[in-house]
């Protein structure tokens, strides 16, 4: 039985040493002991070859563990717990290992150590698995969140996550400045109703369901730059930009929604502020012209959807302003103007416009009114409440408005139409003496018409060749012979018949059409001299004088249109005579001079026409290479009675004389002119007395008539 016992057991044991090995040779888990003195591998098992990517007998090879299979870097550190393990026991510790091909892997050993009898620690034995993996995906982690946290305390956005019933469920510290909430109080809150008010941008409340939080779950898509403008109890007023996006899980559910808010506040008052200097008047802070038109426009609109819509336009300016601003400076000029402003604003309800359109004119825009009364009733408001005075800088100023009228029942088509009809109503107003108001009818407005109608004509007038060039004779004084002609151009209206430069020029300048215009004339005037030349020839040559308007002085080109003229009619340069009146000299001194030089250098004589009626600065006049002065109609007319202006005509021609200047007399009409003007020793004349302007059939049989040589 003894035998039996221990026969029986003796196979088992031995199977059991068989066993051992083979179950740590199946384990992933490296079981290692180690010589606690010289550190020397006493067992390995098989996994320790897969993970050290050494075989075993290379393992046991090493002198110690420490040589290959622990990283330099890491030795003292597993030392020292290899050292205290006997105090400690059991030891877990986690480092590096080196494998032949340098690839590093991390390992994790839990240790423990093996005394003999008398407690010396003879062994250590361990089980150590392979963490490379984890630690990767670790360190891979905490970087991912390391770097969510950082963009969460860095954003200058609140960052908010919400449950999908709008319960914030994370916000950034950010979200307290940005939202204006502490950490606990946004926790209270619900994007879904939110206790705060959330307004647009004009400030009446948001439509809930354009809630973001709404728009995202019932979209499931996110929303970009949704702006709301929220406001708190205490009034203070935020704008944001809000980003939202859903997060979902697998299924494509959303379970999350993201939100990141930008306080655009300081943004929105740049561009509010850049919209109100667009549109305000910087001065008095009312709207300025454009707002006004804008407003205006709008009413036009209205009114011409629906015929009972009546507004009215008035056009208010101030009547002693520049006296104010000469007389006590442009501070209490602003001042009146600021002054001003208010006293109107409180004359008119607050759907009406009153805006300011610069320099001392205001417009006022009244919109929805019953009849004309409720317009003029506006106006004699006014006039009385700027009839108290200002008290500016300690002055008393007294000041009155002339205001005109314009309604829009008129059947207005555009904007500027009713204004400037108001304008003109305005005009009126301080012709009939100011302090008063007119309103824009129908003489107002059958003149405009007319001024309507004839700039349309004269357009049309050149293509036509409705012009006409009538010739005027000038005639020696000395000699009574003939020495040239003035161009004088006549238009032969369709309807009208002829009519009169004085109508039509000012329109022309204005319409920009005297350029082509002034061109026809030059060139027909000194077509016409050239063929007169040919066929009269006279001892003198014939001149002949054209008139230049300020318009064409202005021109860039005039110098080389007249080459052209000079070259295709063939008349030399010292025959032409350009008249500029004395006003236009004066006010383009410096452009005309250049010019003036450019035309002298071409032996072209030049006129200064109207002289005395300008700026009269003889002063001046020697600084232009002017040939001829012709003194006004207006000092000649006058000049028989031994007036102050037979004075004045000697002064002009002595002066003229001493600058080696010639003078013609305008509008020479009786033999007393003609006497005294000889007498003055006047050189030329020209008038009615001599002939009255002639057609060029006229002005050819005068020239058959003259004596021939
Ligand atoms: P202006 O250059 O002073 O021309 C003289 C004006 O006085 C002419 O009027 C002429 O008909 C008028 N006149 C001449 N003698 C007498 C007289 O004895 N008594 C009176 N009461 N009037 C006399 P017109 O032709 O109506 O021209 C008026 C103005 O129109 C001209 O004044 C000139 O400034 C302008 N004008 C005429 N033709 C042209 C032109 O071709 N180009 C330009 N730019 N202006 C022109
Ligand atoms: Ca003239
Ligand atoms: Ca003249």
């Amino acid at each position: 039985m003894k035998i039996t016992r221990y026969n029986g057991v003796e196979p088992q044991l031995q199977k059991r040493h068989q066993l051992i090995p083979a179950i740590l040779n199946s384990l992933e888990e490296i079981v290692w002991s180690a010589s606690a003195q010289t550190y020397k591998l006493l067992y390995i098992n098989r996994a320790a070859e897969k993970v050290f990517g050494r075989t075993l007998a290379e393992l046991y090879d090493q002198p110690n563990i420490w040589q290959l299979m622990i990283h330099p870097d890491d030795r003292q550190r597993v030392e020292q717990v290899f050292e205290t393990l006997g105090e400690r026991g059991n030891q877990a510790v986690e480092y590096r290992i080196v494998r032949p091909n340098g690839e590093v892997r991390w390992i994790h050993n839990r240790v423990c150590a093996i005394a003999d009898i008398q407690g010396r620690v003879i062994r250590i034995d361990g089980i150590a698995t392979d963490t490379t993996k984890g630690k990767q995906a670790e360190a891979q982690l905490c970087t991912e969140s390391d770097l969510l946290q950082g963009i969460m305390q860095t954003s200058v956005a609140a960052i908010t996550v919400v449950d999908t019933q709008g319960n914030i469920i994370f916000a950034n510290a950010r979200s307290q400045q940005v939202l204006g909430l502490t950490q606990s109080e946004l926790v209270e809150r619900h994007y879904n109703s939110p206790t705060w008010k959330i307004t647009d941008f004009q400030g009446g409340p948001f439509p809930e369901e354009q809630l973001p939080f709404r728009q995202v779950m019932a979209t499931g898509q996110p929303v970009f730059d949704v702006q709301h403008g929220i406001e708190w109890a205490d009034g203070t007023r935020k704008y944001l930009s809000i980003n939202g996006a859903p997060l979902k899980d697998a299924d494509g559910v959303i379970t999350r929604i993201v939100f990141s808010i930008s306080d655009i506040t300081h943004r929105q008052k740049v561009e509010e502020q850049l919209l109100y200097d667009a549109l305000y008047d910087k001065l008095t802070k009312l709207p300025n012209r454009t707002l006004f038109m804008e407003r205006v426009d709008h009413a036009l609109k209205l009114a011409k959807r629906n015929q009972d819509y009546l507004f009215a336009v008035l056009f208010l300016d101030l009547d002693r302003f520049k006296i104010v601003n000469d007389s006590l400076g442009h501070d209490v000029g602003d001042q009146l103007l600021i002054a001003t402003a208010r006293k109107l604003e409180k004359c008119l309800r607050t759907t009406d416009t009153v805006a300011h359109l610069g320099g001392d004119e205001f417009t006022i825009l009244l919109e929805d009114i019953k009849d004309i009364k409720d317009a003029t009733r506006v106006a004699e408001r006014i006039q009385v409440t700027l009839k108290s005075p200002f008290n500016l800088n300690n002055h008393e100023v007294f000041t009155s408005a002339s205001i005109g009228i314009a309604l829009s029942s008129t059947g207005y088509e555009r904007t500027e139409d009713i204004l400037r009809d108001a304008d003109i109503a305005m005009y009126r107003a301080k012709e009939l003496g100011k302090a008063r108001h007119e309103i824009f009818d129908k003489i107002m407005h059958a003149q405009t018409l007319k001024l309507l109608t004839l700039e349309n004509d004269l357009r049309r007038s050149l293509e036509r060749q409705e012009f006409e060039v009538y010739y005027q004779p000038i005639t020696s004084l000395v000699t009574g012979t003939l020495t040239g002609f003035e161009a004088l151009v006549r238009w032969r209206h369709p309807e009208r018949g002829l009519v009169s430069p004085v109508e039509f020029i000012s329109v022309a300048e204005d319409t920009g059409l005297i350029i082509p215009l002034g061109e026809w004339v030059l060139y027909e005037a000194c077509r016409q001299l050239r063929m007169w030349q040919t066929q009269f020839p006279t001892p003198e040559p014939l001149k002949i004088s054209v008139n230049l308007s300020g318009k064409q002085i202005k021109e860039p080109d005039l110098i080389g249109q007249i080459d052209h003229i000079l070259e295709k009619t063939g008349l030399d340069g010292r025959f032409l005579k350009l008249e500029i009146t004395e006003s236009v000299l004066m006010e383009n001194a410096e452009t005309v001079t250049k010019m003036l030089l450019q035309l002298r250098a071409r032996d072209i004589q030049l006129s200064v026409d109207d002289f005395g009626t300008g700026y009269s600065s003889l002063s001046y006049l020697h600084r232009f290479p002017v040939n001829t002065l012709k003194i006004d109609r207006s000092f000649v007319s006058q000049m028989n009675h031994k007036s102050r202006n037979a004075e004045i005509i000697r002064t002009i021609i002595t002066l003229a004389h001493s600058l080696r200047m010639d003078v013609i007399a305008e509008g020479v009409e009786t033999l007393e002119q003609l006497t005294e003007l000889k007498l003055l020793n006047c050189e030329q004349g020209q008038g009615y007395l001599f002939s009255k302007p002639l057609t060029k059939s006229e002005a050819g049989l005068l020239l058959v008539r003259l004596p021939q040589w």
